[in-house]
Parts: C-alpha cells; sequence; structure tokens
C-alpha cells in the first residue's frame, strides 16, 4: 500500500480522495466535432480509474494563444463541446479542472491564423517566428480573456481551472528576462515581470469567486541560461499564493530548453526537489510530475514532504487505472509509462499532429472503439515468439476470454525490449517485460519456453498469430563475414566480447543506441566508482573506446522520435563518438573499414565492426501454415522496413482484439 498517496487531500474548496491527479496532456483529438466522444471516454475512463483530478489539455483564453486542434474559450461552440467533458466524467463520480492556456510565442502563425503575441519581438528556437509586441490593449484583452474563460469553464462544470504559466508559455515569457524587454508596467524589474502572471490571478479570482479552486502551473526552473533565478521563482511562488491560487503544479523546462526534463534519461523523482524547495516557503499545496511514473518513488516524495499531490501525464496513457492500482496497491498489475514518448510527444511534435497514444497502451485515447469485452466465442490461439508483438497479442487475446498458448524459442521473454533495457537510460524497458509476464500470469496463457512448434503443433489451433519479429539484416558489403564483424544483438545478448576500437554500421536509433551502451561501458560501474570515492581513492581511469559511426545518408539518429532525437545526440557528443555521414562502403578488412566519404578515400582502423544496418524480417511458419488454420503474421515478422515497437504493438493488438 502507499500511505502517503492514498491520505486524501484539499486544493482550496476541493476535497480529494488521495494524491494522484491526471496532469494536463494535449491529445489531439480536441477542437474537432467527430472526436468529442472519443476525447469524453478518454477523461471517463481515466475518472473510473480514480484520478482524484483530472486536468485538462489546455484551452486557448484567445485565437491567438491557441494552437492547432485547441478549443478555444471565446467560441461559443468551443464551450458547448467542451461542457462535454465534466458531464462525462461527473457521471462516474470523478472531478475535472480545465486548464486555461495562451501560448504567446509558442504559437504557429499558419495554426492560429495571424501572427503570434509575446510580450517582446523575440522569436523562439522552437517555431523560428518572431511575434508581435503585444500592445497595452492586448495585455488588458488577455487579462479580460483568462477571467472570462476560468468563468466560462466552472459555468459549464469544471470544478476548478489550471492556469497554463510554466513550460515557456504566455506567461512564464511575460515572467522571465530572456522574453520579456518591455519597458512599461509589465516588464524591467522582476516585480514588473510578475504582474501579468498576478494580473490574470485576480481577475479570475474576482470572476470565479472566493470559492472556485484555482491551480497555478508556474515554472519551478527554466532550464534557460540567463532566465528567472531560483530565489525569484520561490518569491513569484509566494505572491501566487497572495494573489489568490489555491495550488501550485511545478512545471520544469521550457519547450525550446536544452536539459532533457520527461526523457528516460532523466532519473525518476529526479526534480521533485525543486517543487520541494518551493514547498518550503508556501502554505498552499505543491503538485509534482516530471518522471513520477512508478509509485514507491512519488509515494517517498510526498511521504518526506517534497509534494503534496502528483499530477503524471503520460503514466495515465499507460494504464488507464493507474490511481485504482496505486490505492489498492496493485504495482504488479500497473502498466508503467516507460518515458519512451513514441506514441505520446512524438505525436504532438509532428506536424500536422498526430492523435496522441502510448505505445505500451495502444486503446490510449480510442477507448470506445476498443472496449474491454470478451469475444463472443472462445477460441484456441496460438502466439509464436514473446517479443513485444506476441507478447501482446497473448495478452489481448487472452483477456477476450480466448485461451492462448505462447511459443517462445529464447529462455527469456522480452525480445528486442530485453535488448533495449540493455541500453544505458532505457531500463524503464524492464517494466514493460515484467507487467507483460503479470498478465500472462493472471490471464492464465500458457508460455512454452524454448519451443518452436511445428506446424502441424499450430494447425491444431483456431487461430495462429506469428510474431517472430526481426533479424539484425547484413548489409551487402565486402568483408561481413570476417570473424571480427558482428550483429548488434550478439553486442547487446552478450553474446561476443567486445572491442576497443569500434566502427559502427548504421546510424539509425540501433546504431546511435549501441554506440552509447559501448561508450558508457568503458567507464568503471557505478558501484564501482562509489567504493573508489569511500576510500577516498581516485576514481579509476576510463578505458574509452573508439567508437566511430558510419552513417550511408547525411544525417543519424533518424528513427528516433523528434522528443528524443537532440538527447541521444547530445549524449553521444558528450561521450566522444565521432559519427561520419554520407559514406560509401567500399569493404570491411581485418584491420577495419575502407570508404570513401566526403573528405574523399578513408579507412577507418577497427578491431570490431558492428551491424546496425536494419532488420529483415524472422522467416516465419506462415506458409506453412496456409489453408490449415487462420493465420495472422503481425510487427516486423509482416513488414521489417521501419518497424518500431509501436507499431508491432498496435498491430498485434489489433489482430488479437479481432478474434
Ligand atoms: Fe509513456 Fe511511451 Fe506511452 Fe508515451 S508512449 S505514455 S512515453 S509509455
Amino acid at each position: 500500500r502507499y500511505r502517503a498517496l492514498s491520505q486524501p487531500g484539499r486544493i482550496g474548496s476541493l476535497t480529494l480522495p488521495h494524491r494522484v491527479l491526471m496532469g494536463s496532456m494535449h491529445m489531439g483529438l480536441e477542437g474537432q466535432p467527430d472526436k468529442l466522444g472519443q476525447l469524453c471516454d478518454f477523461y471517463r475512463e481515466r475518472a473510473e480509474g480514480m484520478a482524484a483530478l483530472i486536468i485538462t489539455g489546455g484551452a486557448a483564453v484567445t485565437q491567438a494563444g491557441g494552437a492547432d486542434h485547441m478549443y478555444v474559450l471565446t467560441e461559443d461552440a468551443d464551450v458547448e463541446a467542451l461542457a462535454s467533458l465534466p458531464q462525462a466524467v461527473h457521471e462516474v463520480n470523478g472531478k475535472i479542472a480545465l486548464q486555461l492556456f495562451h501560448s504567446g510565442r509558442y504559437a504557429f502563425a499558419d495554426e492560429i491564423g495571424m501572427q503570434p503575441v509575446a510580450p517582446s519581438p523575440i522569436a523562439s528556437r522552437l517555431t523560428r517566428e518572431v511575434p508581435r509586441e503585444m500592445t497595452d490593449e492586448d495585455i488588458a484583452d488577455t487579462i479580460l480573456a483568462f477571467a472570462q474563460g476560468a468563468r466560462r469553464a466552472m459555468d459549464v462544470g469544471y470544478d476548478a481551472v489550471e492556469i497554463m504559466g510554466s513550460e515557456g508559455y504566455l506567461l512564464n515569457q511575460f515572467l522571465s528576462p530572456l522574453t520579456n524587454h518591455r519597458e512599461d508596467e509589465y516588464g524591467g524589474s522582476f516585480e514588473r515581470r510578475m504582474r501579468m502572471s498576478l494580473d490574470v490571478v485576480q481577475a479570475i479570482r474576482r470572476a470565479v469567486g472566493a470559492q472556485y479552486p484555482i491551480i497555478f502551473r508556474m515554472s519551478g526552473l527554466d532550464c534557460m541560461p540567463g532566465s528567472t533565478t531560483p530565489e525569484e521563482t520561490i518569491a513569484f511562488a509566494k505572491a501566487l499564493q497572495e494573489a489568490g491560487v489555491d495550488a501550485l503544479n511545478i512545471g520544469i523546462g521550457w519547450h525550446e530548453a536544452r536539459v532533457p526534463t520527461v526523457q528516460q534519461i532523466v532519473p525518476r523523482g529526479g526534480f521533485a526537489t525543486i517543487a520541494g524547495t518551493i514547498r518550503g516557503h508556501v502554505s498552499i499545496p505543491v503538485i509534482g510530475a516530471n518522471r513520477l511514473n512508478v509509485p514507491e518513488v512519488a509515494d517517498a516524495l510526498v511521504a518526506d514532504g517534497y509534494l503534496d499531490f502528483i499530477a503524471p501525464a503520460r503514466p495515465w496513457l499507460a494504464d488507464s487505472q493507474l490511481a485504482r492500482k496505486v490505492v489498492e496497491g496493485d504495482r504488479a498489475g500497473l502498466n508503467v509509462c516507460i518515458a519512451c514518448n513514441q506514441s505520446c510527444l512524438d505525436h504532438t511534435l509532428v506536424r500536422p499532429h498526430l492523435p496522441v497514444s502510448c505505445l505500451v497502451n495502444p486503446r490510449a485515447g480510442q477507448e470506445a472503439s476498443w472496449p474491454v469485452v470478451e469475444a463472443p466465442a472462445k477460441r484456441r490461439v496460438a502466439v509464436v515468439g514473446a517479443g513485444p508483438a506476441g507478447l501482446q497479442a497473448a495478452v489481448t487475446a487472452a483477456q477476450r476470454g480466448h485461451d492462448v498458448v505462447l511459443f517462445e524459442r529464447e529462455a527469456e521473454i522480452g525480445g528486442q525490449f530485453r535488448m533495449a533495457a540493455r541500453i544505458p537510460g532505457k531500463d524503464e524497458f524492464y517494466e514493460t517485460i515484467r507487467y507483460f509476464r503479470e498478465m500472462l500470469e493472471r490471464l492464465s496463457v500458457t508460455v512454452k519456453m524454448q519451443t518452436e512448434p511445428t506446424p502441424d503443433e499450430l494447425s491444431m489451433f483456431d487461430h495462429v498469430v506469428i510474431a517472430q519479429g526481426v533479424v539484425p539484416r547484413v548489409p551487402e558489403i565486402r568483408g561481413t563475414d570476417l570473424p571480427h564483424v558482428v550483429t548488434y544483438a550478439q553486442v547487446l545478448n552478450g553474446e561476443v566480447q567486445v572491442g576497443r576500437q569500434i566502427a559502427i554500421i548504421g546510424a539509425g536509433g540501433i546504431g546511435c543506441d549501441v554506440a552509447t551502451f559501448l561508450a558508457e561501458g568503458s567507464h568503471a560501474p557505478a558501484d564501482v566508482q562509489a567504493f573508489f570515492a569511500l576510500q577516498s581513492l581516485p576514481t579509476p581511469p576510463a578505458m574509452p573506446r573508439e567508437i566511430t559511426v558510419l552513417a550511408r545518408s547525411d544525417r543519424y539518429g533518424h528513427g528516433i522520435g523528434r522528443s528524443t532525437r537532440w538527447v541521444v545526440k547530445q549524449e553521444m557528443n558528450r561521450l566522444g563518438i565521432r559519427v561520419v555521414t554520407n559514406v560509401d562502403f567500399r569493404e570491411i578488412t581485418p584491420e577495419g573499414v575502407r570508404i570513401t566519404s566526403p573528405d574523399g578515400d578513408v579507412f577507418v582502423k577497427a578491431d570490431q565492426v558492428i551491424l546496425c544496418a536494419g532488420q529483415e524480417a524472422h522467416e516465419t511458419l506462415a506458409e506453412a501454415l496456409k489453408g490449415k488454420v487462420a493465420v495472422h503474421v503481425v510487427g516486423g515478422a509482416r513488414d521489417s522496413r521501419g518497424i518500431n515497437a509501436a507499431r508491432a504493438i498496435r498491430e498485434a493488438f489489433e489482430v488479437a482484439y479481432q478474434i
């Protein structure tokens, strides 16, 4: 049981049954009449999952503060649509707050149909567009729009509002000296830079009355050199409390910052000390979020006084029953968000945006299309392969009530996830394997390890799902048969001893991951370093590997989502990994790799060459089963081109659901 998280709490006049809120997320379903039902179902299911309070994705207070597919609170039709969300949530006794949003200089002109506005005309790294400096009239209108938006939210049934004042959006832009160069009463000194936020809070308080709960999402740390200082941040928190805010939700990092804040590389609960410091200076509740994906970490942070509430967002995509499982102490049954961003954040960063879903929970955002109901008839289902796709197929088919047997030729389940988990900063993938293992057991799936079924055995089933995955592709380069040439799978599975001077052929996600894995591995492990430090001995010297990544194209890291690619590249740079792009491979010799690059003919010395040149489908049994049984081939086994875990899992889910 998680005692601290399970305690009731209060935000202003709102009594909440426990400490697990759901943080704001843009779902990519907003502002579209035909998707409203889907959005209601999404929130309703999280309310049924016992979210103490759901905070919606942002609703723009004016058209200028919006984005593609966002509700705008000045539009009657949008407010009418927004009224459906509290109705859906209240039907199942949940509570919901509307987030009041203004993007300022983070708006794209083509999405809002006008030049974006901001405190000062300074382009952002995000949009590269120069906004228009807000006039006195713009400022007054925007304050009024926040107040009217809050009032409308209250009138259509929301239980609270949250003002978005972090992540580098408009109010955060007013606060920071980086983006506020005004010389009027809204710029200059820190007091004047705070004024916009405080005016907004006071105007909202006047519009909604003394009792209505107002949460302010403030930036605890901008992660932008030269921005608001820690002392100013604390002074701002106190001023917000005085202005009438009921709780502070602490955001971390601007969207244009170059510090990882939500990726796997960020330690769990890593930013909670920032919220904890603020909490020490105010008497209203403090809410935290970043990388709070598992209850044991969050519970300790609440128990130790860093936070009053947690408001994770992505973990609610991964598991719609998050709070229920926390309160019931069902950690084993929790489908943990692994911070991969592949089906959530990365979908919002592409243009046009894609609807948000979740790699480990393909139902997320499509709850109505895939209700959890038993299949009309019970079938005997065989699943071949216990990688991510096979595991998903087995679990989904079993959840639908079928008799499922899962075959795996290796001694362990997990497939590509097991390999990925060995990469530094990617050990969250073990959580997904753990979850699947638990589900197989709870759903009584028969698991046959180290077993390769024959076509005759499989033809006894009603349905066979082939999820045998992929094998590394061996490119057509002379010398790939030499003994020092190995595949990424052999390296990650620990099947070969790794060299000191390494050439990696292929610079997609796997090539970059393998390079990072080997570079990190050339330092003494953390526990050895800690031991040396304890004994006051000098840290053992690193035995650095010389690693060169060779890319055929002019870029590297393709295949990694936009939210994470820059973090991986930054890490490769820090680790001194050399990357050569625009490479033509001549041949591999016992001493290295002969290439032609833009610098001419080059010889890259290497005592080991690792092939990370994509994958091809594993040979499957599908052909042999044709005509004997209903066969479904999914994931990389069906099509290895551009395969990723999100697609493999989703395909497996859809196929198994339809049996
Ligand atoms: Fe978490 Fe990845 Fe799912 Fe996003 S896609 S919610 S990061 S597990």
